[in-house]
């Protein structure tokens, strides 16, 4: 029944990492420096992306960013990203996803140099994060770990389900949970009984895309409840995929929309630029 606070908790993170910017700066001359790059003008992700920039900000980062428009070729985005990919000033390159459809997004995400991907959705950090030898964790889920290791309870031996299965949350979700030692089910649009599956979990994880889709009746009394979900409600109010207002009152600690996941996400992509900066001070 406690309310896990996101925006607390990243506040926190944030001036940890501030700190270690200052240090970085003071010791090697280097700043962190992020490129975000989005083409087109869905609203939504240039809201993402002024949020990205303000945290860059905040921190203390260099930070450049591409508004390019909806027509952008792929050779042109290609070219941008071999530019970025060679600049020592810029340590982490984000393309902000979804792209207009006629460019090709893996061919995109894959031409970003793997130590400057700080969102970790290249192929060579997706298969470190698959052995368990990574530098960048993905940011959503790594911020769900941060959130869960806020309530001082362990993953190990837990039953943890995650609902969905996408290559940006679910998949390495699972696996994060999964290298905690917690006992991991993935739950997608063809599991059978799915109501019966997450009421065996002791940590529930929702990446579904729909309002209220977890309800009262598919949560374990005292289970940790965390909601990924960005939806909007019939109001056009932000909402995530629990039934707040009902799931709540049982769970033993739960995440609001807004102010849950959302906050820790960002602050997840600040942490990698950072570390990726900390590597190339190193020479790595
Ligand atoms: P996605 O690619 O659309 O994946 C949704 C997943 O939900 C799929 O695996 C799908 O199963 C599963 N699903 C759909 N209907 C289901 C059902 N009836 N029963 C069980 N599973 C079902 O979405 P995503 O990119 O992972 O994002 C999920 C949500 O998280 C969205 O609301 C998104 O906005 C939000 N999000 C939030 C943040 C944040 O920072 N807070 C970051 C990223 C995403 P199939 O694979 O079988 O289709």
């Amino acid at each position: 029944m406690a309310i896990i606070d996101g925006k607390k908790i990243s506040a926190k993170t944030r001036e940890q990492i501030a700190v270690d910017t200052q240090k970085l700066l003071e010791e090697t001359g280097i700043r962190p420096g992020l490129a975000v790059i989005i083409v087109g003008d869905d609203p939504a992700s240039h809201v993402y992306v002024k949020n990205k920039k303000k945290g860059c900000e905040q921190v203390g980062f260099y930070s450049e960013e591409y508004a390019l428009p909806e027509q952008t070729s792929q050779e042109e985005l290609m070219q941008l990203l071999d530019r970025l990919n060679a600049d020592p000033k810029i340590h982490g390159i984000l393309v902000q996803l979804p792209l207009p459809r006629h460019l090709d997004e893996k061919a995109v995400i894959e031409r970003i140099l793997p130590s400057k991907d700080v969102d970790a959705f290249h192929a060579v950090n997706v298969g470190k994060i698959m052995i368990g030898n990574y530098d960048f964790l993905p940011c959503t889920p790594a911020g769900v770990m941060e959130l869960i290791h806020s309530t001082g309870i362990s993953v190990s031996g837990k039953e943890c389900v995650v609902i969905g299965r996408s290559n940006i949350v679910g998949k390495p979700m699972a696996m994060l949970l999964l290298h905690e030692n917690g006992t991991v089910t993935i739950c997608h649009s063809r599991t059978q009984n799915l109501a019966e599956v997450t009421r065996r979990a002791d940590i529930l994880v929702s990446a579904v895309g729909r309002a209220k889709f977890v309800t009262a009746d598919m949560v374990k009394p005292g289970a940790v409840v965390i909601d990924v979900g960005m939806n909007r409600d019939e109001n056009g109010k932000l909402c995530g995929d629990v039934d707040f207002a009902a799931v709540e009152p049982i769970a033993s600690y739960i995440t609001p929309v807004p102010g849950g996941v959302g906050p820790m996400t960002i602050t997840m992509l600040l942490k990698n630029t950072l570390t990726s900066a900390q590597k190339a001070a190193k020479g790595e």
